[in-house]
């Protein structure tokens, strides 16, 4: 698996994105690099000399200088910090992760990861994980009042933090210099530090921070890691926005770039304060409750390393928009296996899973799914799916071209062939065409009607050769549907029909709540769509919309108490339908 790590890198934004994709790139099983674009313009250095100070000692992963969109990268990585949407662009059909990324481009990624460093906002992650933080093992007990005390501010603090500090502190007599430690980055501009004060240059902090009784640091990595050691800590910032995310997380804080002592004064003989953080320290070395339901085998994501747990996420199709082809659009809702992306340019909301398990249309899905689902299996469904089909035979026929002999119709996802009993009843000379080979089989042994096997858009079929094309209930399961609608209409006559049923994103169900209708949508529906959306979709493949019929009404859905006399019209009325049908002609060619 070819996997391209892009840290967020350059003045003001420190070491540790950088030093955090080293971490992956060194553990990664496969192909991993790092792009660094315009290294020396940004930092002033060479991609080696910005990483060495970081690989202790390891050999250092490809960096490459520039994007090629040509590469096949299986995986994207942004370990971005507050990334501008328009930098996604060159990425636009890549699988992106993004990781705690605090930017506009957060909404806009097709999946995000967040460690207890992330922004901890209003659009909630795909997945909240510890994995990427090598936390140190917590210590017991911790002394009282400070005696050492650690400063450490990053790997760059262009800011001169640690300096200004330093100074407050030995200026106010806070400290004693031989009290106080400062960690050099590699990329700290400052050499000379006040007389007496021990100078760490580049040490593993992970390693050394139990051996302090407090740290001032920045809001990042070192702040969690001391916390989860064990060790009190006191934030100051170089921005506000760190000091946002440092008050998200519960962590004490002396201001943006001057200290601000009579707070620092307070806090120092609060013990209790400290006594609060390393509790709520204790709980943080976990995760942070995860924004998604669990289902299945998502817990364990939560868990895996990113060596492992990068490959589970791979996703199975594009994440650009499956009828326009758009890319990146933003997320409406996101899970641990899938997000929802509503397509910027055509409006359709579509499924991008990510190492989520394809489904399979064999027995057990008409039978053990179809019945978890509806609570019967399908075949006991069959008089109720052929009575609801010669309801709709009664809206598609007089919208068939008139000319002599049986009108030719394929219902694609034809089942086990209720729809084609209908049909057949009217006169058409109707086929099947089914995924599954015992629902085919059932068709042609059971019913005595023609029905193919095999997947619609790969099965030989006479192009032109169809007065009408249905699917019931199918067309959200096709990955392109955009490839489905032009094959439907390569294979209708000038005038035939394109008729087909769906679940409906804008029924009561997905009224009431939109995240809850798409976290119980099923895996395999990859576009979700509405009346009001349909017409000027299909205009893009060569139909227009004739008619729309809302059904699916459920009364029982609608919140209060208003009795299901006054609902079911309300329901219709408004057209607040869980399904609707669509009932189409070809006018032309797809585009
Ligand atoms: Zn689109």
């Amino acid at each position: 698996m070819r996997l391209l790590l892009v840290p967020a890198f350059g003045p003001g934004l420190g070491s540790g994105h950088l030093r955090r994709c080293l971490a992956v790139a060194r553990r990664w099983n496969g192909e991993a690099a790092l792009l660094l674009e315009h290294c020396r313009e940004r930092c002033g250095r060479g991609a080696r000399e910005l990483l060495e100070p970081l690989a202790g000692g390891e050999p250092l992963p490809e960096v490459l200088p520039d994007y090629d969109p040509g590469e096949p990268w299986d995986l994207v990585l942004l370990d971005g910090f507050r990334t501008p949407a328009s930098a996604l662009a060159p990425f636009a059909g890549k699988p992106v992760i993004g990781l705690d990324e605090g930017g506009p481009a957060r909404r806009f990624l097709p999946y995000l990861i967040d460690t207890p460093l992330g922004p901890n906002g209003a659009h909630p992650p795909n997945l909240a994980s510890s994995a990427f933080l090598e936390l140190p093992a917590r210590r017991t007990g911790w002394d009282y009042p400070f005696r050492r005390i650690l400063l450490s501010f990053g790997g760059e603090d262009s800011a001169d933090l640690s300096g200004r500090l330093l100074e407050r502190l030995l200026g106010t007599g806070l400290f004693a210099p031989g009290q106080l430690t400062v960690v050099q980055g590699p990329y700290f501009r400052r050499g000379q530090w006040p007389e007496g004060v021990t100078v760490l240059r580049n040490p593993h902090l992970r390693s050394i921070l139990a051996g302090y009784d407090l740290v001032f640091t920045l809001f990042g990595l070192t702040a969690l890691e001391a916390r989860a050691a064990g060790v009190p800590v006191i934030s100051f910032h170089p921005t506000r926005y760190h000091r946002r995310l440092a008050r998200n997380e519960g962590l004490p804080e002396i201001g943006v770039r001057r200290p601000n002592l009579g707070r620092l004064r307070r806090l120092l003989a609060d013990r209790a304060v400290f006594e609060r953080l390393l509790e709520s320290g204790a709980a943080t070395a976990g995760a942070r409750p995860a924004a998604t339901e669990a289902r299945p085998g998502e817990q364990e994501l939560e868990r895996l390393p990113p060596a492992e747990l990068l490959p589970a996420l791979l996703p199975a199709g594009s994440v650009a928009c499956p009828v326009c082809g758009r890319s990146p659009n933003p997320a409406v809702a996101r899970f641990a296996r899938r997000s929802y992306l509503r397509c910027r340019s055509c409006r359709m909301l579509y499924l991008a899973d990510f190492g989520a398990q394809a489904v399979t249309y064999g027995q057990s899905y008409f039978f053990e799914e179809y019945r978890r689902q509806y609570g019967r299996t399908y075949l006991e469904d069959f008089d109720a799916i052929r009575e609801a089909g010669r309801r709709r035979l009664l809206k598609l026929l007089p919208l068939l071209p008139r000319k002599p002999g049986a009108p030719r119709l394929l219902d694609v996802g034809c089942a086990y062939g209720p729809f084609l009993a209908a049909a057949r009843e009217t006169g058409l000379a109707a086929e099947g065409l089914e995924v599954s080979a015992e629902a085919a089989r059932h068709v042609r042994e059971k019913l005595g009607l023609p029905c193919a096997q095999g997947d619609f858009l790969q099965v030989p079929l006479p192009v032109g050769g169809y007065d009408a094309v249905t699917l019931w209930y199918v067309l959200e399961h096709f990955r392109d549907a955009a490839a489905a609608l032009r094959r439907v209409n390569r294979l209708l006559r000038p005038g035939g029909v394109l008729a087909f049923s769906t679940p409906s994103g804008s029924g009561i169900s997905a009224c009431r709540s939109l995240r809850r209708f798409l976290s119980a949508s099923p895996a395999d529906h990859f576009t979700i769509w509405t009346p009001r959306r349909t017409g000027p979709l299909l205009r893009r493949f060569g139909f227009r919309l004739e008619r729309m019929q809302i059904t699916g009404h459920h009364p029982e859905r609608f919140p209060g108490r208003l009795p299901a006399g006054l609902l079911r019209p309300a329901s219709r009325l408004l057209g607040l339908g869980d399904t609707f049908e669509a009932y189409a002609v070809k006018i032309g060619e797809a585009v």
